[in-house]
């Protein structure tokens, strides 16, 4: 659990984040570099890289990452519609190497594009 990253340590406190939920098994807290009006990232606390790293033995906390989704969107005034989107390893432009949710929202609709964040 002493992992190194980023946001491992963002989850540990030791690096600020804006918070917008936290349990014992997860952090949400916003992007700090926004690809959209809303934009916030949902991660487990426990450090797992991305989806090649999960399997079936983390049924249960990725569907309560999934699962929180909605009353997070909701939470934060995206109450018509949202996008998540997960990138994985190099070809998925990973930048962050501790498994993430992206949450993108506003007012509008987003871009089209399904290659980007929006
Ligand atoms: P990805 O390309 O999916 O790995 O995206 C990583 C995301 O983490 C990017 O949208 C960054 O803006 C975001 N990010 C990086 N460092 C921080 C930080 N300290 N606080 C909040 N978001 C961050
Ligand atoms: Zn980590």
């Amino acid at each position: 659990m002493s992992h190194d990253c980023i946001f491992c340590r963002i989850a540990r406190g030791e690096i600020p984040s804006r918070k917008v939920y936290e349990d014992e098994d997860m952090l949400a807290f916003h992007d700090i570099n926004p690809s959209a009006p809303v934009h916030f990232l949902m991660i487990p606390k426990q450090h797992l890289e991305n989806l090649y790293d999960a399997d079936l033995r983390h049924q249960a906390l990725l569907g309560k990452l999934l699962g929180m989704a909605g009353q997070l969107a909701r939470e934060q005034g995206l109450d018509d519609g949202f996008r998540v989107i997960v990138n994985n390893g190099r070809v998925g432009r990973q930048e962050v190497y501790h498994l993430h949710i992206h949450v993108l929202g506003g007012p509008e609709p987003l871009g089209s594009s399904a290659s980007r964040r929006q």
